[in-house]
């Protein structure tokens, strides 16, 4: 199954990601992943990357198109894979078009308010891609799952989060019709825990 994870930042894209690809052993593809990965090695592909990520905005087309392109080809997805944070504008959807085909676009739903509180107190492992909210880590500051230390991300701050609403609102949410165009779109309601929303996830994909 080839799929793509849509919705506005702190959506939970990556965590029910995660979720699945324990679940359905294929692998989570996260262009926002690679591009932090990238800048923490400091790669060329990192430096051009990281004053884009910092503010919010969006890292230029041709670039996320290209390492999403080169990713596709690994052998481990070929028997499918779970595309988070791409694509992100028309753009790059129809670029993907050329080179994938894909079968389900979830589409994760929730409001402002919600989201700002989750993106403002999320925690990251740079290590593993795990997050955590600060209100379940009862102080701690390691990941549970590979023992690196947690850090806040930079475009996390609040400022640059309502940049990222505006970037989402003016340039991904229009894919939403876009997907509903072409008949793979199914949205899912994810204001609840993350164990009722990915019970939602796992419905809308007939997973039971
Ligand atoms: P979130 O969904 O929480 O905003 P991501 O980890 O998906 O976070 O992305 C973080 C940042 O990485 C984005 O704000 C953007 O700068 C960059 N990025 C990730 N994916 C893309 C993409 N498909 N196109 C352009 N920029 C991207
Ligand atoms: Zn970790």
């Amino acid at each position: 199954m080839n799929l793509i994870f849509l919705g506005p930042p702190g959506a939970g894209k990556g965590t029910h990601a995660q979720l699945l690809m324990r679940d359905l052993g294929i692998p989570q593809i996260s262009t926002g992943d690679m591009l932090r990965q990238a800048m923490k090695d400091g790669t060329p592909l990192g430096l051009s990357a990281k004053a884009y990520v910092e503010k919010g905005e969006l890292v230029p087309d041709e670039v996320v198109i290209g390492i999403v392109k080169e990713r596709l080809q690994a052998p481990d997805c070929q028997k499918g894979y779970i595309l988070d944070g791409f694509p992100r504008t028309v753009k790059q959807a129809e670029a993907l078009a050329q080179f994938a085909k894909i079968d389900v676009v979830l589409n994760l739903a929730l409001s402002d308010e919600i989201i700002i509180n989750r993106l403002s107190g999320r925690r990251v492992c740079l290590k593993c891609g795990a997050t955590y909210h600060i209100s379940a880590l009862n102080g701690r500051e390691d990941c549970e799952k590979c023992g690196d230390k947690l850090v806040q991300r930079k475009d996390d701050s609040a400022e640059t989060i309502q940049n990222r609403l505006n970037v989402y609102a003016a340039q991904t949410a229009p894919l939403i019709d876009y997907y509903q165009e072409k008949g793979l779109l199914r949205t899912v309601k994810c204001e609840s825990t993350v164990e009722e929303n990915y019970r939602a996830v796992r419905r809308a994909l007939e997973l039971a």
